[in-house]
C-alpha cells in the first residue's frame, strides 16, 4: 500500500491552507503530503472575506482591501473608520490557484483529483480510500463536509442553516464607492430571522452583492435571489445591471461541539472541525491560526492534536448569540446597530477574533440589550442542566414554536 505521512481530504480553505503550512515548514521537508480534492477547483464558487491588522499567509492573493466598513439598518447607515485594522477579500479561485501554485513548488507534495469514499483509523496510521484505493497515512486530516443531521439534542444547542448567495454585478454607470465595504445591511425583510447584506465594491461600476441568512427555513435559490433584485432596487437604487459572476452556499451552524480528534491517527478540520465561528459565519483567520497550531502541535508533540480549545467564555457567548438569533432574529439588526454605535470599530473586531481584553468584553456586553441575552442565557443554561423549557421539550423532536412571521 502506498503510505504518506500526512493526506488531507479535501483542498477547498482548510485543506489548501494546512497542506501550505506543513510544506513551507522546514522541519517537514522530507515528509510526503497528499490532498485529495474531488472537484476541479476552477470556478470562483465563493469569496473570502476577512479583516486582520497584521501580514497573513495568503495576502499575495488579496484582491481587494478597505479601512472603512458600513453598518446599515433600518435605524440608519454608520461608516466606521477601522483604526489599525483592514478589511480583505480574497476570490476563491484565486485562493485555490494561489495555494496550488505554492505547493507545486514543492516535491514532496502531491495534489490528486480523487473522491476520499473512507477513512479509517488504526493505532499506527489511518486507512484512507481513494475511489477504490487504499493508502495509509501517519496523520490523515479530514475537511469533507460535517454530517450533523442526526442530532437530537436541539434542547441543549441551536443548529441553524447559513445561506450564502451573492451576485457579482456591473453598473452602466458608477453606482458604488469602491472606499467603503459594506458590512452588514439588515435593510431587508427579516422573516423572523437574521437576514443581511454585504457589499464588496470593487470598482464604481461592480461589486458583490451578497445575501445572507441564519435561519432554520429552507430556502429555494429563487428566493434568495429575489431578495438581491429587491435589496438592489429598493435599497442601493440600482435597476440597470448585469450579472457577470454568482457564489452561494449553505452550511450548517451549530454551537454544539465538533469532535476534532475522530481517532487515534485522524483530525477533523475546517467546517468539519467547528472552525466556522457560529455567530459570524467567518472562518477564514479561524483556519489560518488553526493550520499554525495543527503544525506547532506536531512539531511540539508528535501528533497534531494539542490544540488550544479557545475560551470557553466566548463558546458560551456565541451559544447564546445563535440562540437569540433563532428565537428572536428581528432583534439583532438593532443589537448590532447599537454595538456597532457604542464601541470602537476595532474593539468589535478584536472581540469577534476572541482577543478582546476583559474590559472590552464588558463594554461590549453593557452595549447590547442586556435582559434579551441574559434571559436567552438563562433558558439556555436551564436546557444544558436537563431541565428541560417547554420549547427545549418540542426542540428535543427536532420541534419548536414557530416564531411570528408577517403574513
Ligand atoms: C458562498 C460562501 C461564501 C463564504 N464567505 C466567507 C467569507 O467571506 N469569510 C469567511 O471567513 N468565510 C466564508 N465562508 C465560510 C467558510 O470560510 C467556507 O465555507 C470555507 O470554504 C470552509 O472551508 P473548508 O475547507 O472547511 O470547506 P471547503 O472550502 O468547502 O473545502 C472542503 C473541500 O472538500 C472537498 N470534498 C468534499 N468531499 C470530498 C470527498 N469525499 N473527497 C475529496 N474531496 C472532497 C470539497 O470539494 C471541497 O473543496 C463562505 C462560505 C460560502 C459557501
Amino acid at each position: 500500500m502506498t503510505h504518506f505521512d500526512f493526506v488531507i481530504a479535501g483542498g477547498g480553505l482548510a485543506g489548501l491552507s494546512l497542506a501550505s503550512r506543513l510544506a513551507e515548514t522546514p522541519a517537514f521537508d522530507q515528509h510526503s503530503i497528499l490532498v485529495v480534492e474531488q472537484d476541479a477547483k476552477a470556478r470562483n464558487d465563493r469569496t473570502f472575506s476577512f479583516w486582520s491588522n497584521g501580514p497573513g499567509p495568503f495576502d499575495a492573493a488579496i484582491s481587494r482591501s478597505w479601512d472603512r466598513l458600513r453598518v446599515a439598518g433600518p435605524s440608519g447607515v454608520q461608516d466606521l473608520a477601522l483604526g489599525d485594522y483592514r478589511y480583505h477579500t480574497i476570490r476563491g479561485l484565486d485562493f485555490y490557484r494561489h495555494a496550488q501554485q505554492r505547493l507545486a513548488r514543492h516535491a514532496n507534495v502531491e495534489l490528486r483529483r480523487g473522491r476520499v469514499q473512507r477513512i479509517d483509523d488504526g493505532p499506527d496510521a489511518a486507512t484512507v480510500v481513494i475511489d477504490g484505493e487504499a493508502i495509509t497515512a501517519t496523520w490523515a486530516f479530514d475537511s469533507r463536509p460535517p454530517r450533523l443531521a442526526d442530532r437530537t439534542d436541539d434542547h441543549r444547542h441551536t443548529r441553524l442553516k447559513l445561506y450564502f448567495r451573492g451576485w457579482e454585478i456591473e453598473t452602466p454607470t458608477a453606482a458604488f464607492d469602491p472606499g467603503v465595504a459594506t458590512f452588514m445591511d439588515f435593510r431587508a425583510p427579516q422573516d423572523g430571522d437574521v437576514r443581511f447584506f454585504y457589499v464588496l465594491p470593487f470598482a464604481p461600476d461592480r461589486a458583490l452583492v451578497e445575501y445572507t441568512l441564519f435561519t432554520d427555513q429552507r430556502l429555494t435559490r429563487e428566493e434568495t435571489e429575489q431578495a438581491i433584485v429587491s435589496y438592489m432596487q429598493s435599497t442601493l437604487g440600482i435597476d440597470d445591471f448585469r450579472v457577470v459572476a454568482e457564489e452561494g452556499g449553505c452550511l450548517p451552524i451549530t454551537d454544539a461541539s465538533f469532535a476534532r480528534r475522530l481517532g487515534q491517527r485522524v483530525l477533523a478540520i475546517g467546517v468539519n472541525g467547528g472552525r466556522i465561528k457560529p455567530s459570524t459565519g467567518y472562518a477564514f483567520s479561524r483556519v489560518q491560526a488553526d493550520s499554525q497550531a495543527i503544525v506547532q502541535s506536531l512539531l511540539a508533540h508528535g501528533h497534531p492534536f494539542g490544540l488550544p480549545a479557545g475560551p470557553a467564555s466566548y463558546r458560551w457567548l456565541d451559544a447564546v448569540m445563535l440562540r437569540v438569533m433563532r428565537d428572536h432574529g428581528e432583534l439583532i439588526a438593532p443589537a448590532f446597530a447599537a454595538l456597532f454605535s457604542r464601541n470602537p470599530t476595532a474593539r468589535i473586531l478584536r472581540f469577534l477574533d476572541e482577543q478582546a481584553s476583559p474590559l472590552d468584553v464588558l463594554a461590549i456586553m453593557a452595549s447590547l440589550p442586556a435582559p434579551l441575552f441574559v434571559g436567552t442565557a438563562l433558558e439556555l443554561a436551564a436546557g444544558r442542566m436537563g431541565r428541560e423549557t417547554e420549547r427545549g421539550k418540542e426542540g428535543k423532536g427536532g420541534m419548536r414554536p414557530r416564531k411570528l412571521r408577517p403574513a
